[in-house]
């Protein structure tokens, strides 16, 4: 058997970090599993689905290194859906409704006020055909809900059903249907919820695993009895835990917030998402992999913890310097071709500033140091200035070679008498206007002689 994994945003807003984990947890299990990925777009929610969300996600997906084997739209498989509402009504497992939401309210405060948990009473199994036709008569359209399999012979009897399967990550799992009301498939104005369609996708499309959010878990008790009332082996089932805020909000897509293209315009590696998006809230150390295939060695869903995980934006940061202090010329140059970092210098550019970068851009502002010299000078004291006329006059001649930056400063301790902080630090200032940064070692061939001169207070 392939392996067939699915990720099934509905297209109503950007991904968020927390979407990224479940795109993510798939796209690794397919790949452990030499497995097939389908990107399926939920979309039977018409009014709120828009194509630009759906390019938008797919978008971020392969910034995230997810490329899926096929794309699908629910949107254009109503058919199909309608297909299977008629086997269902056919096998007697859909009822018709027609209580309004008013109704269906009063009758779950009834319930509750008898200690009866409140879940549908399955009223509408009892109407007569008269009943049923003073409803038509009156304009009603009955929406349709699926009758669980939680009774031996009397569906207004139900009784404890246990549905139960090896979750991927929780380990053995169970819902009771007796606890659930029947689901309402396909509202009155005969649009589809998000369960029937998604069960029959993932029968047609072969999908093996479902692997998704611990929201799901109850869904997925319901949805084993879908699958089995169309004569379909339920698949594998996986529920991740969710991610939320440091202060324990939930992340939306309706919001914005954490959004896979925010942190991308704040200069975070997709490296770093995934990393994070991934190992978060599991018993691996969260360092950042450099590539998926790395990441997917690390991957483990029977290693994710059950309850939420809270997401620090502040670690992407973390990751992210990681990231760059070790990112290869190679993976760098031509991203620094477009900030117009380029030439014989690009390189060891590159590679002596790398270490000090919180994200790729930031190299910009040291190229321009590097060659435009300090954004903004630096005020030296009489003394230190003095101290610097003196420092710069002991500038060895060119051609430099590795020890010149040790011997330059040599020369400077014997004559001035300073070291440590007072030595270097007027030096670091007037060289590059800053007060820390990459090896000074490393930026003054680079700056050449004449440079270094022209930097002198
Ligand atoms: N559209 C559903 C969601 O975004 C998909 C859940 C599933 O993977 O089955 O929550």
């Amino acid at each position: 058997m392939t392996v067939t994994v699915r990720f099934a945003p509905s297209p109503t807003g950007r991904i968020h970090i927390g979407n990224a984990r479940t795109a993510l947890f798939n796209w690794l299990f397919a790949m452990n599993n030499k497995g097939r990925f389908i990107q399926r777009f939920d979309d039977t929610d018409v009014a709120r689905s828009r194509q630009e969300f759906a390019d938008s996600i797919l978008y971020d997906l392969h910034w995230l290194g997810i490329f899926p084997d096929v794309t699908e739209y629910q949107s254009r498989r109503f058919e199909i859906y309608d297909a299977a509402v008629e086997r269902l009504k056919a096998a007697r497992v859909l009822y018709a409704c027609y209580e309004t939401p008013e109704e269906l309210d009063l009758r779950r405060k009834v319930r509750r006020t008898r200690g009866l948990p409140p879940v549908y009473g399955r009223e509408a199994l009892t109407l007569t055909p008269e009943q049923v036709a003073e409803y038509q008569s009156d304009g009603r359209k009955p929406h349709w809900r699926f009758l669980l399999p939680n009774f031996t012979s009397d569906p207004l009897q139900p009784e404890r059903t246990e549905v139960q399967w090896d979750d991927l990550v929780r380990g053995e799992e169970t819902v009771d249907l007796a606890s659930l009301s029947d689901p309402v498939l396909v509202r009155e104005d005969g649009t589809y919820l998000y369960t029937l369609p998604s069960v029959v996708d993932d029968i047609e499309m072969g999908v093996s695993h479902v692997i998704r959010g611990d929201d799901h878990v109850t869904n997925t008790g319901v949805q084993i009895s879908i699958f089995k009332a169309l004569g379909a082996e339920p698949p594998v089932f996986g529920h991740h835990n969710l991610l939320t805020t440091v202060s324990g909000e939930g992340l939306s897509k309706r919001t914005g917030a954490l959004s896979i293209e925010s942190l991308r315009g704040d200069g975070i590696e997709p490296m770093a998402v995934a990393s994070l998006a991934v190992l978060v809230g599991t018993s691996e150390n969260v360092t950042a992999a450099h590539d998926l295939a790395e990441l997917a060695g690390h991957f483990d869903p029977a290693a994710t913890s059950k309850s939420a995980s809270k997401f620090d934006p502040d670690e992407l940061f973390v990751l992210n310097r990681t990231l760059m202090h070790h990112m290869s010329f190679e993976e760098a140059r031509d991203r620094l071709i477009v900030l117009g970092i380029s030439g014989d210098k690009a390189e060891p550019f590159w590679l002596a500033v790398r270490g000090n970068l919180d994200r790729l851009s930031d190299a910009l502002a040291w190229w321009r140091i590097l060659n435009d010299g300090p954004q903004e000078p630096a005020e030296f004291s009489g003394e230190d200035r003095d101290f610097l006329h003196q420092a710069f006059e002991l500038l060895p001649e060119e051609p430099w070679n590795g020890t010149m930056w040790k011997d330059w400063t040599g020369k400077i301790r014997e004559a001035t008498g300073r070291k440590g902080k007072p030595l270097f630090m007027p030096l670091r200032l007037a060289l590059t206007g800053r007060t820390s940064g990459p090896e000074l070692s490393d930026l003054l061939p680079l700056m050449g002689r004449e440079g270094t001169l022209a930097r002198r207070p």
